[in-house]
């Protein structure tokens, strides 16, 4: 079977040398799910005959410090008018329920390559289509014309950020340290750095 292998250079740069414009100007973010969003690999702990969230029984996966982080990070986001969008290649209903359930209620599955409209309506909160590829919505944002010095793509794993930025060149990314937690804090810090 052949596999892809991409390779990650020695030399990998440091997240925050990459963020480059204000806060005012970055007016799409996108964060992939499992470990970003989350504090487990929600993804490996489900299996085949499992793939809902609630059939995990006791939630190992909840982690109250992320998902509070988490609710304040995406109200404020929303608050200052920005549009979320989280891409992974997580089920569609998984990630539904982490986040009707744990961050963030007003939380809306919809599909980016029918309803257009979702980008000009800021009080929904999007995820990409799992079957239609983690970043399709790159290539959305392309067509509707976003420069990609306005997108913050924000990864645990390199290799995803390498990707993204060969779909879009010039795209902000953040590569995020699996222990870190997104809050209000980490992004301040990611644009009030000196
Ligand atoms: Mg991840």
């Amino acid at each position: 079977m052949n596999r892809l292998h991409i390779a990650i250079p020695k030399n990998t740069p440091t997240n925050k040398d990459k963020i480059i414009s204000s806060f005012k100007d970055t007016s799409v973010f996108i964060f992939d799910f499992d470990q970003t969003l989350t504090k487990d690999h929600i993804y490996h702990l489900l299996d085949s005959e499992k793939t809902q969230l609630e059939d995990l029984g006791a939630p190992p996966y909840k982690d109250k410090e992320v998902c509070k982080n988490l609710k304040e990070l995406f109200e404020y986001l929303y608050k200052n008018n920005k549009t979320i969008l989280i891409a992974s290649r997580n089920f569609n209903d998984v990630i539904y329920y982490y986040i009707r359930q744990n961050v963030y209620p007003h939380f809306s599955l919809m599909n980016i390559f029918t309803d257009r409209h979702w980008f000009f309506n800021k009080e929904i909160i999007k995820v990409d289509i799992k079957n239609e590829g983690k970043f399709k919505c790159l290539k959305i944002l392309k067509e509707l014309g976003v420069p990609a010095k306005s997108i913050l793509y924000v990864d645990d794993n390199y290799q995803e950020i390498r990707i993204a930025r060969e779909l879009y060149s010039d795209i902000q990314y953040y590569w995020k340290d699996s222990d870190e937690i997104l809050s209000l804090e980490w992004l301040n810090s990611i644009f009030n750095k000196e």
